[in-house]
């Protein structure tokens, strides 16, 4: 803890959240090899903190500690299992502020969106403390007059979590507060970009009460090493990835070689389609919360905003109007509205696709510079008569960019917004209720947006078809990832 460096010392109440060792066993540990890494503030690349580095025998000791701890935690009833979760998200909900001031120092974005992702994520913490006591198993009217037939809910085993940088307590909570609820104890490994926040939720997780080996947080840079034991040893029974779609495509591939459950929640590509019947201020509205949330930095972000003819140039002008109006700078300060990309690479690639947009015909309509009150900032920008076939359209853009692409007809849209192989989360507004529904069940994504722009709620099912995922998380399904059926066949003799 000494190496945690002031600037964010000085901000936080509990001092006990900067933590900067792993969590293993009840413990925190170092790295056997002592070594660390350091982790900085996008906004300025000021180092933050020094975090331990671990190597594979730290690894393979969280594996078996969590193996350890699994018989224990599995005993627990579902009412004492939810109990210790409750303590957690009350702890969770106690620490808000420090926790936010936390995540925008080493992710970036707004401390308002910060304070929005600490109430998200305790959020499935509560629901799965709850879901614990509803396991419910069935009882199947048997097939035969002499016997009986049941099945069994049971915790499938250690889980392992790999969790992105976008938001750094959300996606932990999202997959561990319902493995927990199974039964299953855990090992996280958090982005190394963001660790600060992983290990401030396990602080409180120590401090709610989950039992030695439950609960670990592995930090390391090796990825790719921590990634390949987690899916070869056949102790982890389950592994959950949120992150990019070639690193999900790669651990599946790995965790094959074992039949390991896995869930994956990869990138997306979302189209936001504005009919001609729709109200185009509502639409503004969400089209503005659904691109330009964290800088753009999330997976269910528009990525694509198709306007139909006779109502492009009103949708562009609003558009443009309100998107000028966001406020840029360092997410720390009030107010602020877009913060810096994670790291010099997202913004490149940004830049990238912004080029070649316009080299292939694009206009811009707002933006397209970079911002210099922090590093890594990159203005809200909008551009305009966009093809479907550019890289952008093709690409998870991952950054404060808005694409308007213009179309004639429903059937034309929905041809163009189901042509990716990502199916994450799509938009649309109309008011036609036909329209509604066919255009609902038309599109191939695994979320759709009815004149809404923001739809993730722990009560409902978060996650994508086609090459965005399997599985899906909160909600009465998202427990479903973390047990097995058992089919029990009683013979009354
Ligand atoms: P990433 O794939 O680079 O990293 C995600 C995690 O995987 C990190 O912890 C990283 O250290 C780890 N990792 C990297 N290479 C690995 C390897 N070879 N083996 C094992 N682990 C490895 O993704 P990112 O840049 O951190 O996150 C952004 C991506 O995540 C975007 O594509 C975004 O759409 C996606 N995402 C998806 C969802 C969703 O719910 N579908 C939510 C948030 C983010």
């Amino acid at each position: 803890m000494q190496l945690t460096c002031s600037i964010i010392a000085n901000k936080i109440t509990n001092k006990k959240l900067l933590q900067t060792q792993a969590f293993i066993d009840g413990q925190w540990c170092e790295a056997n090899s002592g070594q660390r890494f350091t982790v900085s503030n996008p906004a300025n690349g000021a180092p933050l903190a020094e975090v331990s580095d671990l190597g594979t025998d730290e690894v393979l000791q969280a594996i078996s500690a969590a193996e350890r701890a699994w018989p224990n935690w599995r005993a627990h009833t579902g009412k004492e299992r939810g109990a210790i979760l409750r303590r957690w998200f009350e702890l969770i909900l106690a620490a808000k502020e420090d926790l936010a001031i936390l995540m925008t120092a080493e992710q970036g974005k707004p401390l308002n969106e910060a304070r929005g992702e600490v109430l998200y994520g305790a959020s499935f913490v509560e629901w799965f403390a709850e879901e614990a006591k509803r396991l419910y198993g069935d009882i199947i009217p048997a097939h035969g007059r002499d016997k009986r037939l049941m099945v069994l809910k049971q915790p499938i085993g250690v889980a392992a979590a790999i969790t992105p940088w976008n938001f750094p307590i959300a996606m932990i909570t999202r997959k561990v507060a319902p493995a927990l609820a199974a039964g299953c104890p855990v090992v996280i490994k958090p982005s190394e970009l963001t660790p600060l926040s992983a290990l401030a939720l396990a602080k409180l997780a120590q401090e709610a009460g989950f039992p030695d080996g439950v609960f670990n947080v592995v930090t390391s840079t090796n990825a790719p090493e921590v990634g390949r034991i987690l899916c070869a040893d056949s102790r982890v029974r389950k592994l959950s990835f949120t992150g990019s779609t070639p690193v999900g495509k790669l651990l599946a591939q790995q965790c094959a070689a074992n039949v390991k459950k896995v869930s994956l929640e990869l990138g997306g590509n979302a189209p936001f389609i504005v009919f001609d019947d729709a109200d185009l201020d509502a639409a503004v509205v969400g089209a503005m919360v659904s691109k330009f949330r964290n800088a753009g930095q999330t997976c269910v972000c528009t990525n694509r905003i198709f306007v139909q003819e006779n109502v492009y140039e009103a949708f562009a002008e609003k558009f443009r109007v309100a998107v000028e109006a966001l406020k840029t700078g360092n997410g720390a300060d009030e107010g602020v509205e877009i913060g810096p990309l994670i790291d010099e690479r997202a913004l490149a690639k940004v830049e990238s696709l912004v080029a070649d947009a316009l080299e292939n015909g694009a206009t811009l309509l707002t933006g397209g510079k970079r911002f210099s009150a922090v590093s890594n900032g990159y203005q809200p920008t909008v551009l305009s008569n966009v093809n479907n076939q550019m890289r952008i359209a093709q690409e998870e853009i991952f950054g404060p960019v808005a694409t308007l692409i213009p179309f004639q007809s429903e059937s034309e849209v929905i041809a163009m917004a189901n042509d990716t192989p990502s199916g994450l989360a799509a938009y649309f507004y109309a008011r036609d209720i036909g329209r509604v529904w066919r255009v609902s069940e038309a599109l191939e994504y695994g979320m759709v947006g009815v004149n809404e722009g923001i739809i993730s709620t722990e009560v409902a099912p978060f996650g994508g078809i086609k090459e965005s995922g399997l599985g899906r998380e909160g909600s009465k399904y998202g427990i479903d990832d973390y047990v097995e059926l058992k089919y029990i066949c009683l013979g009354l003799g």
